[in-house]
Parts: structure tokens; C-alpha cells; sequence
């Protein structure tokens, strides 16, 4: 990321305290105080005063802190927040904004006892994740990067799949491809379920054998650059029964409804409906548990949500997940995932996994 681009992120963020008179505003949830400085390390917080941005962090960080983080940076031996608090007293803030889901009440606690009382605590929510929804350029192409990986990751590994392989072999397999290819980290723990199991939309891995026929559904996702990727393909072993293929048919179908539904200027509830009015077509909506997509970024879910009362409107550089699913205990579930950045007149599919039908 251009380091410029960290001072256009706190610059905009600095308006908003200004349009809503917060004189500081405490950030401490990680991905946020990435998103505002380029840190990359476990313990950092920043401190937003009118003008200006302070650095906190302890002196493991010392070196990568300078490295990476443009605004001044304080090392803390002890605990941040007397820091913290030393810093908003000297500063004469009096409005200060925290973030409300992301701060403990041990957190708060510590803070309100060491400023004035003249001063007030505001809890904040979103404003962050707002800005964040809209990515840049630089931004865009470090998840298309990332999503690029895991396909190839995917198409290596599923080149390995044989009946009698455990779920937990597979998923170590598609690790170890992500990581040779330069991953991060998973974005999530791989989700790899074969069979009946397909019916657990998050699966965890067990020792369980991959059937000579049956399906396999795979979601995987990679962090590459600090951000994340994420698919779900289906692998059929042996001949896919005739009814595995209509139902396969029909989430490709809904899927590809989605996605063309998704466009500046409309709601991403409409999104959600899109693939639910196909899939009522086929009588699978009741087996439709979940929502049909998430934004990802910096971290695998945030903000927007694609959901059935979701009122956010799509913008151009929204990046989100199509992925409806349905799901049968005893019988089994498909979901068909791909990721898709919002353009000025719809959308571009990122994902390159092939969505055919996959029999090995
Ligand atoms: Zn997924
Ligand atoms: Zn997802």
C-alpha cells in the first residue's frame, strides 16, 4: 500500500470526528489500526487528535513499528492506555470515541480513570468499517492477488483427491499448497466435508474417509498482503447421482442470479433475493440457511453484509462473496462461493475456479 494512501484513510477518518466534534478518537481493534497506519503486528493502537495521529505499541514492535508506520510512534513498556490516557490529557481532549464492540470493560474501566472528569467517553461503531467497505485500486488488486492464490492452491491440491483420503489430509493439503504459494495464513480454517457432512455449512475436518462416490465440498481462503480470499467449489467423486446434478444445477443457477444482480446504487438485500427467488423456483429455499455473501478485506468477514434486510447500497469498490448454498441432513449440502468487486456498471467475477460440474 502506498504509505500516502494510510494519510488519505485518517485524513477522511479525521473528518468525520470533526463533522461529529470528537476531539480523539481511541482505535485499538487491529484491522482498523492497520487499515489507518500499515502496522502488520499483534499489539498497536492509535490515537486520532485533530491534526494529528499517535502510535502506541511495546518494544517488541520497536523496529517493525518504524518501519511500517508513518505517523510518530510511542513504545510503551507497561500497558497502553495510561499512555493513552497521559497523551488525551496533555492534548485537552474532552470528547473522546472509542470502539463500542471492540473495547472491554476492563479496557474502558482503566481509561475512565485516568482522564478528567470533565472529559466523556463516546462509543463509536462502524465508522471504520464504513470507510473501509470502499476499497482503493492498490486494495483491490491485493485481493484479487489473494483470491488468484487460493484458486491455484485449490486446483493443485484437488489434482490429489482420491477416495479413502481423511478430510483432515485434504485440508492439510490445500494448507500446504496456499502456503508454498506464498499465503500468509489461511484466511479461515479450511473447511473440507465429505458426504452427509456436506450438510454442515462449516464443517471442521475430521478423519473421515473421502467416499469412492459421493460429494466433497471444499471453502478455503488465503491472506496474502494482509488480505483475505475466499471460495467454496464442490468436488464430486465417482458419478454425481442425478439428483446431486439438478441441485448442483440449481445453487449454480441461483449463484449466477446474484451475481448479476449486484450493481451500484442497489441494495445488497436484493442481492440475497436474487439467489433465493431461484432456488424457491426449485424448492430448495427453506434449505438455504444462511446469507448469501459477506464483504472481505482485511479481515474474511466485514461489512457490507448480503443479507435479506440488509439496506446498504452497493457502491463501485465494494468487494463481496456470492455464495448461496443448500443444505439436506442425511443427505448432504452444495454451496458454490466466488468473490466480486462492484464496478461503476456491475460487477467483475475475481474468482477463475472453474464452477462446472467436477467429477474426478
Ligand atoms: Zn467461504
Ligand atoms: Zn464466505
Amino acid at each position: 500500500m502506498p504509505a500516502s494512501e494510510f494519510a488519505l484513510r485518517r485524513r477522511a477518518l479525521e473528518r468525520r470526528m470533526a463533522d461529529e466534534r470528537l476531539d480523539a478518537f481511541v482505535v485499538s481493534f487491529l484491522p482498523n489500526v492497520r487499515y489507518l497506519t500499515g502496522f502488520t503486528g499483534s499489539n498497536g493502537l492509535l490515537v486520532m487528535l485533530p491534526g494529528r495521529a499517535v502510535f502506541l505499541t511495546d518494544p517488541r514492535y520497536r523496529i517493525q513499528a518504524a518501519q511500517e508506520v508513518e505517523c510518530p510512534v510511542q513504545v510503551a513498556p507497561g500497558a497502553m492506555l495510561p499512555r493513552v490516557a497521559v497523551l488525551l490529557r496533555r492534548a485537552g481532549s474532552r470528547r473522546i470515541g472509542f470502539e463500542r464492540t471492540r473495547t472491554t470493560v476492563d479496557a474502558f474501566d482503566t481509561l475512565r480513570g485516568a482522564l478528567p472528569m470533565r472529559s466523556s467517553l463516546e462509543p463509536i461503531s462502524g465508522w471504520i468499517e464504513h470507510q473501509r467497505m470502499i476499497k482503493s485500486e492498490p486494495e483491490i488488486a491485493a485481493i484479487q492477488r489473494s483470491v488468484e492464490l487460493n484458486s491455484r492452491a485449490f486446483e493443485q491440491a484437488a489434482r490429489h483427491v482420491r477416495p479413502g483420503m481423511r478430510e483432515s489430509e485434504l485440508a492439510a493439503e490445500l494448507d500446504y499448497r496456499s502456503r508454498r504459494l506464498g499465503a500468509e495464513a489461511p484466511a479461515f480454517e479450511t473447511i473440507v466435508a465429505a458426504g452427509t457432512r456436506t450438510a454442515l455449512p462449516h464443517a471442521r475436518p475430521t478423519a473421515a474417509r473421502l467416499p469412492s462416490n459421493g460429494m466433497i465440498l471444499v471453502d478455503m481462503g488465503a491472506m496474502l498482503a494482509g488480505y483475505a480470499s475466499d471460495m467454496t467449489r464442490m468436488l464430486f467423486l465417482g458419478r454425481a447421482a442425478p439428483h446431486a446434478r439438478r441441485m448442483y444445477a440449481a445453487v449454480l443457477e441461483a449463484q449466477l442470479a446474484a451475481i448479476d444482480a449486484v450493481r451500484p446504487g442497489v441494495k445488497a438485500q436484493a442481492v440475497d433475493r436474487a439467489a433465493r427467488r431461484i432456488l424457491a423456483r426449485h424448492d430448495l429455499d427453506r434449505a438455504f440457511v444462511h446469507s448469501t455473501g459477506h464483504g472481505l478485506g482485511l479481515e474474511i468477514h466485514e461489512p457490507p453484509r448480503v443479507g435479506k434486510k440488509e439496506n446498504t447500497l452497493l457502491e463501485p469498490g465494494m468487494v463481496i462473496t456470492i455464495e448461496p448454498g443448500v443444505y439436506f441432513e442425511d443427505y448432504g449440502g452444495i454451496r458454490i462461493e466466488d468473490t466480486v468487486v462492484v464496478t461503476a456498471n456491475g460487477c467483475n467475477v475475481l474468482t477463475p475456479t472453474s464452477k462446472d460440474l467436477h467429477a474426478i
